[in-house]
């Protein structure tokens, strides 16, 4: 599918569950959450519905995400029926990493192609303080499974927090290249009330890699890689033979002009845009006995309705629902 602004859209990312073992600060609060019941999600039949007419209208890759998708029981059983729909060419998935210790080799062996796992600190307490959860050892123990499975290329992705874990750059960078991993700085956005001043820039964090490593490199994006369903993230070499990181840059440097995607919500609401109210009701159109025709339609106005670029640095910008009930 192509959009209005010559976007050329294949992926899309589908969010299994609003629920999550983590209470992640810049996403979650800890209490007070009003969950989705079992009737508001959608059942992994219908799922498969929604990817099998997506699948006809261009869609070839597939991101599972949630709130955390390994709480949610079945998943390599769908992974595997996500697999077989002829014109998928990925499945890939966004975890905090915490079940996939136990999960990994199944994971891969039911066809997960690759997997991106949540890691803000390496430090017992602090990770327990972002996340609200004490389970550094048990992310470290997925992360090791999951290489030890195969499920690469793993990335790890890192929300930088001023005044929290901004002390730990290096030590992440060292951590995720002694594993030979790809390490990613994901800029925070502002979704909880208590995350807005302190915002640290993908430029800064560089600028801290740089002292240590050397200068950053020409970043690494190859736009045709990107159109075809790579991560929205710059990728730099530092120093000579040094590190290779990533940065996603919602907040500085907006990658609105080359996203690829679309966003399907657990409870079936289609979200051209993470940084917008706009949301499609599919769920309603698939439990009222539409065709696959009428399917096809509601994924074409979605995508018909991306917008060029997103507000969040504008006055306007309202928060939609938290990253946990989208899906990042
Ligand atoms: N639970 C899984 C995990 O944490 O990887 C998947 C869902 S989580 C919503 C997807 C990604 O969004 C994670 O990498 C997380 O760090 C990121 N994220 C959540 N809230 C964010 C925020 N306010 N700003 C930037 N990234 C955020
Ligand atoms: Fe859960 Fe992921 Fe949100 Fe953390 S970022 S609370 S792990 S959904």
């Amino acid at each position: 599918m192509k959009d209005d602004y010559g976007r050329h859209i294949d992926y899309m990312r589908v969010s299994l569950t609003d629920r999550c073992n983590f209470r992640c600060r810049y996403c979650m609060p800890e209490e007070g959450i009003d969950m989705l019941s079992h009737r508001e999600i959608l059942s992994f039949e219908e799922i498969l519905r929604v990817i099998s007419v997506a699948v006809k209208r261009g869609i070839t890759k597939i991101r599972l995400t949630g709130g955390e998708p390994l709480v949610r029981k079945g998943v390599p059983g769908l992974i595997r029926r996500i697999k077989s729909i002829e014109g998928i060419s990925s499945v890939s998935m966004t975890t905090n990493g915490y079940l996939l210790g136990e999960m990994a080799h199944e994971l891969k062996e039911s066809g997960l192609d690759r997997v991106n796992i949540s890691l803000d600190s390496i430090k017992r307490e602090k990770f327990q303080h972002i996340t609200r959860r004490d389970g550094l050892e048990m992310v470290i123990s997925g992360i090791d499974k999951a290489i030890e499975a195969g499920l690469s290329p793993i990335k790890l992705n890192t929300v930088v927090i001023g005044g929290t874990n901004d002390d730990e750059i290096l030590d992440l960078v060292r951590f995720a290249a002694g594993r030979k991993l790809t390490l990613r700085f994901i800029e925070q956005m502002p979704f909880s009330d208590d995350n807005r001043d302190d915002f640290i820039s993908a430029h800064e964090i560089k600028d801290i890699i740089a002292g240590k490593f050397g200068t950053a490199s020409v970043p690494d994006i190859d736009e045709s890689a990107l159109f075809k369903g790579f991560g929205p993230s710059e990728h730099y070499r530092f120093g000579e033979n040094g590190p290779v990181v990533g940065f996603i840059t919602p907040i500085s440097n907006h990658f609105c002009s080359r996203c690829n995607r679309l966003r399907l919500t657990a409870d079936g609401k289609l979200k051209p845009c993470l940084l917008s109210h706009d949301e499609i009701d599919l769920r309603t159109a698939l439990r009222s006995g539409c065709s696959d025709r009428d399917l096809e339609g509601i994924l074409s106005y979605a995508v018909d309705r991306k917008p060029k670029g997103h507000l969040l640095n504008s006055d306007i910008f309202e928060r939609s629902r938290g990253m946990s009930k989208i899906g990042g």
